[in-house]
Parts: C-alpha cells; sequence; structure tokens
C-alpha cells in the first residue's frame, strides 16, 4: 500500500484541535493518522513531504457548478438572472459533447488549482444529437482526477408551456426520467471511496413541471441518489413562483415533497426564518455561491442566520458564466465579507468559511462520514497551502492567511485519495497549460457552433463616449 507522510506543517482538521506543528499520515486512499511532531510514527517507506511553512487542510469541495458554462464567460454581464438566462440559453443550445469536454477539463483544472478535491456539477441541457454530454464530462474529471458529482440535471417547461427557457432546449418528462436512470445505472458508484456518484437535478421551478419534479423525487428515492436543483435564487423567481403556484419557492418545494436530508439546493438567498427552520428541520442542505450572487446582483444568501439555526450550508463557485474565473478557495472569503457586510465583524469566522468550504460541502453531497474533515479513517483528500510566501509570512494565523487572503495562497500539493492532483502550483494529471487550452478552444467552438445556427455572440457592447 502506497503511504506518503506530510510534517512539519500548521494542520487544520476542521473537526477537532488544529496543531501547531504537526503531520498526516495517509496511507492507500485513507487518513491514517495526524497529530504533533512530537508524536510522529516511524514512517517506514512513506513518501515524506517537507511541509515546513504550510497549512494543511480538507480539501475543498464544490457543490454547485455549470461546467459547460466555462465555454460562455464574459456575456450578459450587466443582467439579471432571467435576462441572463433568456440570452444564453440560445448559445447553449449549440454546445456538443466537444465542447462539454473542454470546458470541463478547464473548469475542474482551475478548481483543483484553488485547493478542491471533489466537485458536483448540475448539467441541465441535453439538445438532441450531440453526442453523450455526461459521458464528455465524466471522461473530463477522471483524467483531472477530482471526485465527481455530476447531477443529471433536465427541463421540460419551455416558453410554450409558461416556463423561462426556448421550447428547442427542454426535453419530454418520460426522456428525461429514462435518461437520469440510465445515468444513475450506468455510473453511480455508492462505495466508501466513491469517485463518481450521480445526483437527480431538475433545473429549477421556473423550467420544470411540478410533473418532472415529483416524478425525480420518487426516481431518486427508489435509486438511493441524491436530489438537487436550484431555488429561491432571485425576487423575480419568487414572484414567479406566486403568481403560477400561489406560495413562495420553498412552500412550493414543500408541497413536491423536495425537503429532506437527500436534498441539497443552490443559491437559498430568499429564505424567511420559517423557511431556514424547515431546511434545519428537514436536514435540507445549500450551497451558498456568493460571487455569482454577487455578480448577477440576486442578493446575499442568510448564511450566518442559517448556520445558527442549525441548517447544512456548503459552498459552490457556480458555473462560470455567472461566476467568470472564480476559484473555490475565494469564495470563503467572498462568504465571510458578505455575512460580516451584512451583519457585523462576528457574523463569520475563518474557521466557520473554511468549514463551510469542506464539512459543510461534503454533508451536502451526502458524504459527512467520508470527507470534509482530517480524521482518521476518511479518505485522504488533503490540501497542503504554502503561506510562508514574502507576503504571506507576515500573517500568524495559517487560516486567516488562507480565507482572508485576495490572491489565494499556492498549493504545495493537493491529493485525491492520496493520489497527487496538485504539484508547486501546477496540475500533475493533465498537462498544466493543456487544460486550459481545453477550455479555450470549447470556447471558440461553442462560438463558432451557435453563430452558425443563427445566434450572435456578442461580449458586452461598449459603451462610447
Ligand atoms: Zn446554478
Amino acid at each position: 500500500m502506497s503511504a506518503l507522510l506530510i510534517e512539519n506543517a500548521y494542520v487544520a482538521p476542521v473537526a477537532g484541535p488544529e496543531i501547531r506543528r504537526g503531520y498526516v499520515l495517509v496511507e492507500g486512499d485513507r487518513i491514517a493518522a495526524l497529530g504533533p511532531m512530537s508524536e510522529v510514527p516511524g514512517a517506514g517507506g512513506a513518501e515524506r513531504i517537507d511541509g515546513t511553512g504550510c497549512l494543511v487542510t480538507p480539501g475543498l469541495v464544490n457543490t454547485h457548478h455549470h461546467l459547460y458554462q466555462w465555454a460562455s464567460q464574459g456575456l450578459a454581464q450587466d443582467a439579471t438572472l432571467f435576462e441572463w438566462l433568456v440570452t444564453l440559453y440560445p448559445v447553449w443550445a449549440a454546445m456538443d459533447a466537444e465542447v462539454v469536454h473542454g470546458a470541463a477539463t478547464a473548469g475542474l483544472g482551475h478548481l483543483a488549482l484553488s485547493g478542491c478535491t471533489t466537485s458536483s456539477d448540475h448539467h441541465y441541457l441535453f439538445p438532441r444529437g450531440r453526442g453523450d454530454l455526461l459521458a464528455a464530462e465524466i471522461e473530463a474529471a477522471r483524467a483531472v482526477g477530482l471526485r465527481f458529482h455530476p447531477a443529471r440535471g433536465s427541463m421540460d417547461r419551455g416558453r410554450s408551456r409558461g416556463g423561462l427557457p426556448p421550447d428547442e432546449v427542454v426535453e419530454p418528462l418520460d426522456a428525461i426520467l429514462d435518461a437520469t436512470a440510465e445515468a444513475v445505472d450506468t455510473y453511480h458508484d455508492p462505495s466508501f471511496s466513491s469517485k463518481l456518484r450521480i445526483a437527480v437535478a431538475p433545473c429549477s421551478p421556473f423550467s420544470v413541471s411540478s410533473d418532472l419534479m415529483t416524478a425525480a423525487a420518487a426516481l431518486a428515492r427508489s435509486k438511493g441518489v441524491r436530489l438537487h436543483t436550484h431555488l429561491a435564487e432571485t425576487l423575480d423567481e419568487e414572484e414567479l413562483c406566486l403568481e403560477q403556484t400561489g406560495v413562495r419557492p420553498v412552500d412550493h418545494m414543500e408541497k413536491l415533497g423536495w425537503l429532506g436530508e437527500d436534498v441539497w439546493v443552490a443559491h437559498a438567498v430568499h429564505l424567511s426564518d420559517a423557511d431556514i427552520d424547515r431546511f434545519a428541520a428537514t436536514g435540507t442542505g445549500s450551497a451558498h455561491c456568493p460571487s455569482s450572487n454577487g455578480r448577477l446582483g440576486a442578493g446575499v444568501a442568510r448564511v450566518s442566520e442559517m448556520l445558527r439555526r442549525g441548517a447544512n450550508v456548503g459552498l459552490g463557485v457556480d458555473g462560470s458564466a455567472s461566476a467568470e474565473l472564480t476559484g473555490l478557495a475565494g469564495e470563503m472569503r467572498q462568504a465571510l465579507l458578505f455575512q460580516r457586510a451584512l451583519n457585523g465583524p462576528t457574523a463569520l469566522t475563518a474557521r466557520q468559511a473554511l468549514e463551510l468550504a469542506t464539512l459543510g460541502g461534503a454533508r451536502n453531497l451526502g458524504r459527512g462520514h467520508e470527507l470534509g474533515t482530517l480524521e482518521p479513517g476518511k479518505l485522504a483528500d488533503v490540501a497542503l497551502w504554502r503561506v510562508d510566501g514574502p507576503f504571506a509570512s507576515a500573517v500568524e494565523d495559517p487560516v486567516c492567511a488562507l480565507v482572508l487572503a485576495t490572491a489565494q495562497p499556492p498549493l504545495a500539493r493537493l491529493l485525491v485519495g492520496g493520489e497527487t492532483v496538485v504539484e508547486d502550483g501546477e496540475l500533475r494529471t493533465v498537462p498544466h497549460d493543456t487544460a486550459g487550452e481545453a477550455g479555450a478552444r470549447a470556447h471558440r467552438r461553442l462560438t463558432r457552433l451557435a453563430r452558425e445556427r443563427g445566434v450572435p455572440v456578442t461580449p458586452e457592447p461598449r459603451r462610447d463616449p
């Protein structure tokens, strides 16, 4: 069994006390032990990594994303969520498996470089005849080496049925359920060490029928997989939901059987006290995506209040079309600043922000007992951050240096199940530069395919003086 010993590092395990000068021993794909250097075990033939000047944390967990959006960044920059979606649906309608593979390679590589070891992805557009889009992103995740939780998304309520998306990008309900069941049967691995799990994920209340929501929940529960969707992202959504169903989004989801410990939702920005209490009581989790919410002017999720009332919160970068080049590590800072700007300096601590990014995310994905903390027996998903750079070394608290710095500290090492994905700030699983180039190629291809279909793809118009 391969073994690896990180020595002389500041260890922030998220569960249990921090260790000023400690070690982490990895055997196979698990954490075998951790503790102070005074108790370091004989490492035998283990690879030794000197962690002097480094902080060790659990790998970060990203719980909301749309990887394909890497290919459509920088568009509709000043739009509301609904305006942004209506602008981008026709562009996305042109994507194919090659676009998805390139975008996912770049997106997941970028996430790895920001300390992410597990990522979900919510893919909800499957234009007909464009190849196997789900297989394409799974292949990219395998190559990059991250633990991957793709959520098979869907939309069945186009404009002709009162939904927001054009009819050309939605699928019939039966086809969605068949394809989703097939995705679970083909790919879902429920084992402890799993690197691939599927979730069931109709897109949002304004693009999905109530029938699909109900049937999707029944399907997921019959297969023992998790449920994911967007919820309560903007006030526009709340108004539309009230107009169409007579109730607010959380009430609507409760009626459809969509609150529960097997559900996590993206955003959950506009929640009342009673909504938060229902999230806490039912074990419904949420993915807080502060940069995306800020970019789209959606509002600020009530994260401090959710934590205070016992609701689980993880972090998400959200798709790159609304969050652009947002890395996961920076979302800790963004979350902390949003809460403090609204609620004062004690609203969210650096340690709480780190917990959102790790254990909170692991719980969203139903993996709180496998991931999210450094504890013996858990999976060896570990980030080793170099916090002794010439400018960072004046900060005595390494967790503060990680969470509060605008510039993310470089990664000395990133391990997924004990395997090296990033070393000395460079991807080691796929060639560093080709991962970025794959994303650029995906962008060029999507732009060309969209223009061939008569869809203009234009960056923000210049405002002439
Ligand atoms: Zn989203």
